[in-house]
């Protein structure tokens, strides 16, 4: 797989996105890419894969300002390189030509726009190449979180408009692991080493929650939802576990933790989590098949995962279970299986990820071929999910999926994580706390200015006073 070459190096990474999609590996991709863009009356692109070239023409931007300018020209861009290469290798990409932006926000701007809620579908597919399917499942996920996360802010935020600007979201990160799983590439520790760091991180961790909270407060905001996330939070022992979410409760606020490695909870800890007001949790198989788990390095099996469910659930949490679909080794029948004992316990919500090879994860290291299955298991989880109830309330995707396809939040109607919704969609601030965490801020014009905080745990504690008097100037400088 090579970059591009082209007259355009200001946007090589986005280009190089568009390429990968086609270029899974490098024996797929020999070829070179020559890109070239010139403006003289119009856009008017070449292209030349390998020895076949190309031409598209694209009308000057119809608009004046910066923002939508620059929209516009990388959307000439890739339409023009996705239509090459298309072209080339006689394949089509299930999200066409969207690559480092959200289906949901494209549909959310042509909302914005004016275009009925009818056509979105249909503008996807003309505009960005996008299949029918996927086009359509974007347009369901539009409705179901217009229909229910605007009316959950104005309740919170006392009324207003949509969104309100007094509304915050609290995020706080546990950066540890009982084992790192083999497809991980998230801010998190192995702990068997680290059991000594526990202790002094959440003393730190409650001290940081306690003053981002004091400077909302002064700001005159109110807490939308708190999201304790990781890493694997509930590998803190109880009395810290419930230090921490003691710390991070925000009553009316949605309370997530996850608790995502089965292994590490237990009545007294998911005891903990109910008393300190959490609402919400995660329970995370990732499949039902033992010797997947076992070479995907998780320490459990699913009999621990269903004795862990059963707990909770007698907590009357609301659950979510994630599954992956295109795990190394796995059939369709193997996934199929693991959707079919997830849905036999009725959870509220089921996210179906799909495997992503992230740079620094094993797999990625042992250059891995795409999973062709993953598209029917994807496809497969869309029919069974919907006709057992459920609804798509947020999708995302990330760089290396296999089979260029999303991860995608199915919940019972109403059951919806307000959450993952506002963080994905980048509709409400994001303050947080802990190692690896990143504070986000939503100027007006949808711009994102984001501060993190040290990644390593040991300079988390050491420059603490240094970096959140920093972070709190990021808040109170950027409001
Ligand atoms: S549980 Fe999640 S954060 Fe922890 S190692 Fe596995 S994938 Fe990474």
């Amino acid at each position: 797989m090579r970059e591009p070459i082209t007259n355009r190096g200001d946007i090589r990474n986005e280009l190089f996105e568009t390429v990968r999609c086609f270029c899974a590996c490098e024996s797929d991709c020999a070829e070179s890419v020559v890109f070239t863009h010139i403006r003289s009356g119009k856009n008017i692109f070449f292209v030349s894969v390998g020895d076949k070239k190309y031409k598209y023409e694209y009308a000057l931007c119809p608009y004046e300002d910066r923002l939508e300018y620059v929209r516009y020209d990388l959307y000439t861009c890739k339409s023009a390189l996705y239509c090459a290469l298309s072209e080339y290798f006689g394949r089509k990409m299930p999200w066409g030509s969207l690559t480092g932006i959200r289906p949901t926000r494209v549909a959310a701007r042509l909302l914005e726009r004016g275009v009925p809620h009818e056509d979105i579908a249909a503008r996807l597919c003309s505009d960005y190449f996008v299949s029918r399917d996927k086009a359509e499942l974007t347009a369901r996920i539009i409705s179901v979180q217009n229909r229910t996360v605007g009316d959950r802010m104005s309740v919170v935020s006392g009324g207003g408009q949509y969104p309100p600007n007094n509304l915050v979201n609290l995020y706080v990160h546990i950066p540890f692991c009982p084992t790192r799983c083999a497809y991980c590439s998230f801010v998190s520790e192995g702990i068997e080493k680290k059991t000594w760091l526990l202790s002094p991180y959440a003393e730190a961790l409650c001290r940081e929650i306690r003053r981002t909270k004091a400077i909302i407060a002064e700001q005159n905001k109110k807490i939308f939802s708190v999201y304790i996330g990781g890493g694997t939070p509930t590998v803190l022992p109880p009395e810290l576990l419930r230090s921490v979410l003691e710390a991070a409760y925000c009553e009316d606020a949605e309370y997530t933790c996850e608790a995502g490695r089965p292994d590490t909870i237990d009545e007294e800890k998911l005891r903990v989590m109910y008393q300190s007001g959490v609402n919400r949790i995660s329970v995370n198989p990732q499949t039902l098949h033992d010797k997947t788990l076992q070479a995907i390095g998780r320490a459990h099996s699913s009999a621990c995962f269903f004795e862990a469910y059963n707990i909770a659930a007698r907590f009357g949490f609301v659950k979510n279970v994630d599954l992956i679909a295109g795990l190394e080794g796995e059939t369709e029948d193997d996934f199929a299986s693991s959707l079919c004992g997830v849905l036999a316990l009725s959870p509220e919500n089921i996210t179906v990820h799909t495997l992503c090879l992230k740079r620094g994860s094993r797999n990625a290291l042992c250059e891995t071929e795409q999973n062709s299955h993953t598209e029917k298991m994807v496809n497969y989880s869309a029919g069974a999910l919907s006709s057992s109830g459920y609804e798509p309330y947020y999708l995302y995707r990330q760089k290396q999926m296999t089979a260029n396809l999303e991860n995608i939040g199915w919940c019972k109607p109403n059951f919806l994580c307000v959450n993952n919704v506002t963080v994905m969609e980048e509709t409400l601030p994001v303050y947080a706390c802990g190692a690896g965490a990143i504070s986000k801020l939503t100027l007006s014009g949808g711009r994102i200015l984001r501060f993190a905080n040290a990644k390593d745990v040991i300079l988390y504690l050491r420059e603490f006073e240094e970096r959140i008097a920093k972070k709190e100037l990021f808040y109170t400088t950027n409001c």
